[in-house]
């Protein structure tokens, strides 16, 4: 690779994850605060506790700096079409080659994270593909009526996938498996989602512009 095709792979993949780091990380923020308010009951909902501040700083999160729905517009409209599509075709192609590792690991302590690593990716990738094939086709509505929740299955396989990298790397230096704990957990409890999200992305744009006539 020479230093401008260097350049130009790091803008494209600087520019594909800002999107999804500022709209995931801002929306989980948000979902601990309120648990944060959850936990503690009664107590956490009244304001002397500062709890429910908690809630109320990070709402503001989601919103500023470009809101999170305008941030799946442009992660769906600007960023998947960077290359052709090639750059997050290759990125997904290094998020396989991790859950592979994973795989091959044979460390019982991962339980199925492998194997559910490498459902939210196909999932990433199917829904990748058929967002890409409806913007070459010009069907840019169709592709923005699930550009939120690809947004959301992206955030999700990247915290599985990464998670399970810091696992390796804590496997590799005889750590204490709490990275590996963690993963497991996101990965047996949380990536289950990203087969819902997408079947929302690929079936849900008919039957969101049709319900435009209970606003109407
Ligand atoms: C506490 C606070 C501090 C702020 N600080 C700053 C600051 O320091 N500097 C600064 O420049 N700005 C600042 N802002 C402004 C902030 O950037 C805007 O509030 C933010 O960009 C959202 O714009 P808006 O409020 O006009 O919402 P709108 O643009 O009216 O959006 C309302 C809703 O509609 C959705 N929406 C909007 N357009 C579309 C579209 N085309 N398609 C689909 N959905 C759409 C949005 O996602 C949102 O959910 C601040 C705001 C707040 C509340």
């Amino acid at each position: 690779m020479s230093e401008g095709e260097e350049a130009r792979h790091w803008q494209e993949r600087s520019s594909l994850l800002t999107p999804i780091a500022k709209s995931f990380g801002t929306d989980v923020g948000v979902d601990a605060a309120s648990m944060g308010i959850q936990v503690h009951g009664g107590m956490g909902f009244i304001e002397e506790t500062g709890a429910a501040r908690y809630l109320r700083d990070a709402r503001i999160a989601p919103i500023y700096e470009g809101t999170n729905g305008i941030q799946a517009i442009d992660l769906v409209t600007r960023k998947l079409p960077l290359s052709e599509g090639g750059h997050v075709r290759s990125f997904i192609a290094e998020l396989k080659a991790i859950a592979q590792e994973v795989g091959s690991s044979n460390l019982a302590d991962f339980g199925e994270t492998g194997s559910r690593l490498d459902d939210a990716i196909a999932d990433l990738e199917e829904t990748t593909e058929w967002l890409l094939a409806r913007l070459v086709e010009g069907k840019s509505a169709e592709a923005l009526a699930g550009a939120t929740a690809y947004q959301r299955l992206f955030g999700l396989t990247l915290t599985g996938v990464y998670l399970a990298k810091g696992g390796l790397a804590e496997a590799g230096d005889g750590g204490r498996d709490v990275r590996i704990a963690l993963c497991r957990f996101a990965a047996e409890n949380l990536l289950s989602e990203t087969a819902a999200l997408k079947n929302s992305i690929v079936t849900g744009a008919a039957s969101l512009a049709s319900a435009r006539i209970a606003l109407a």
